[in-house]
């Protein structure tokens, strides 16, 4: 039976028909992942659980890799921290409670950026996973692992998380779909934090109808984490068949289209609008005037909540405990976090701290919130004239692996388009828009994907425009990475 590249709903067809089983699905991705992993590196371990027939459950039979930040009763969890690298939770994520009841057999571990700080997957404490469409280049931030999992066929779809862009970013880089539901839709319980009015539980799958069967599953109230939307979503099976966008308002924000923009991911995603357009949409555009202040206010407020998350990091309460001999306390929190957390964990915890300082947290912090506020208002405003907001979802395709890295600054910079829509909680999704060339070198034609924004509490409204852009277009198809077809 021919698996390759299938969608969940395409695997769970096969095994209901009896063409194939949940056992034999289950080897045929532990076989891709002894041929494949240790070329693109996406998995840092597989901790194998024994496989669990769970027939009659809606996912019975679907592997499902998972990020290295979410906890799973008894299963190594490490951020991809050294400081974590011994960490096993004694409990389950709720996300990871709900899919394991529907059926799903997870694939541990994926890699990422250390506790999910970076632009590129560069930050991991262990290795760099590779995006297996390009040579030696990024997969993109920090659902690094995820993205080129899936990409590569490596597991049918995988969780990750967003809190800046790190469910979309990965996912137009590697050719996937990204979706990230608006924030609180998603238990953040059991999910290591980063920044805690940020992260957003997600998912990275080859379809967009399998994004929406994994978030049916997912989301909703949680006793357990107080920023659960109240209820839960369902989405309405009727969206698929969905054929055209008329009556469907498309904005297109101004302000992302200018200068930073390559030249190959413009054409492509000028192409995409066009294609929405002959779909039926009224095409408008919006501006967000605020975007500009996006990635200041962002490197404001993230490094904040970061230093109070990583807090904990201390080798007391959590982590290593160095074996360096120590006179004081102060030594020994030094000591501890100074030999474990990489580079870019401490950076943020010296800028948060300082952010949130007495003396500095008005001209910092407090004008960061506030700058939050007037983004969010420029969103609701864009969203009185249109249904969803379309834009690229990074300046470039995949970039060479290390010619960033030395410059944390020039990374920020490469968030422009995902953070304006993480500041403000909504719901987003990458979808696969075409491939472009890098600026630096012609020899590569690599993915582009497109940004679709809407309203918070109206995921059903993106995916049912995903969904028609999707079967209209034939991206999926094409975005097979050469050399992992079969
Ligand atoms: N690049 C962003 C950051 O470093 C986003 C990361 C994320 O979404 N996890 O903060």
């Amino acid at each position: 039976m021919d698996l390759a590249f299938k969608s969940i709903k395409e695997i769970l067809t096969l095994i209901k028909e009896k063409k194939v089983s949940s056992k034999e699905v289950w080897d045929y991705f532990l076989q891709r992942n002894e041929k494949y992993n240790k070329e693109i590196w996406a998995f840092l371990n597989i901790w194998l659980k024994d496989f669990e027939e769970k027939e009659g459950s809606p996912l019975a039979g679907i592997p499902l890799g998972i990020k290295d930040i979410y906890c799973e009763k008894w299963i190594p969890t490490s951020g991809a921290s050294k400081m974590l690298e011994n960490f096993v939770p004694p409990y389950d994520a709720t996300v990871i409670s709900r899919l394991n009841e529907a059926g799903i057999n997870s694939l541990w571990k994926l890699n990422m950026d250390e506790f999910a700080m970076g632009s590129s997957g560069e930050n991991s404490a262990f290795w760099n996973t590779i995006n297996p469409h390009g040579t030696g280049r990024i997969p993109g931030w920090s659902s690094s692992g995820s993205a080129a999992a899936v990409a590569a066929w490596l597991c049918p779809a995988a969780l990750g998380t967003d809190t800046g862009g790190s469910l979309r970013q990965p996912a137009s880089m590697c050719g996937v779909v990204g979706f990230r539901p608006g924030y609180g839709r998603n238990s953040r319980y059991g999910v290591m934090p980063m920044a805690s009015s940020f992260d957003c539980p997600g998912t990275i799958t080859r379809t967009v109808e399998d994004a929406a069967l994994l978030y049916e599953i997912m989301n909703g109230e949680d006793a357990l984490e107080q920023t659960t939307i109240p209820g839960k979503d369902t989405i309405d099976s009727k969206i698929w068949n969905t054929q055209d966008l008329k009556w469907k308002k498309i904005g297109i924000p101004k302000e992302y289209f200018e200068e930073g923009l390559d030249d190959g991911v413009r054409k492509s995603i000028e192409e995409a609008i066009e294609k929405l357009k002959e779909l039926g949409a009224e095409i408008i555009e919006v501006s967000l005037p605020m975007t500009k202040y996006a990635i200041a206010a962002y490197y404001i407020i993230v490094p904040a909540e970061v230093s109070t998350n990583l807090a904990r990091l201390d080798g007391i309460r959590y982590g290593h405990n160095s074996e360096v001999p120590r006179e004081w306390l102060e030594e020994l929190y030094l000591n501890n976090r100074g030999e474990w957390l990489g580079d870019e964990a401490i950076r943020r915890s010296i800028l948060g701290s300082y952010v949130l300082s007495a003396g500095f947290y008005d001209a910092y912090y407090k004008k960061a919130s506030q700058i939050r506020t007037l983004i969010i208002e420029d969103f609701e405003k864009a969203f009185k004239e249109v249904d969803i907001i379309v834009s690229p979802v990074s300046p470039s395709v995949a970039w060479k692996i290390g010619d960033k890295s030395e410059d944390p600054l020039k990374m920020y910079l490469a968030d422009a388009y995902t953070i304006p829509a993480s500041l403000a909680g909504l719901p987003g999704m990458s979808l696969p828009c075409g491939f472009a060339q890098s600026e630096e070198s012609k020899a590569e034609a690599l993915p582009v994907g497109i940004q679709l924004l809407a309203p918070r509490m109206h995921e059903q409204e993106l995916l049912e425009i995903a969904g028609v852009y999707e079967r209209a277009t034939a991206w999926r198809e094409k975005m097979i990475p050469k050399g992992f077809e079969v």
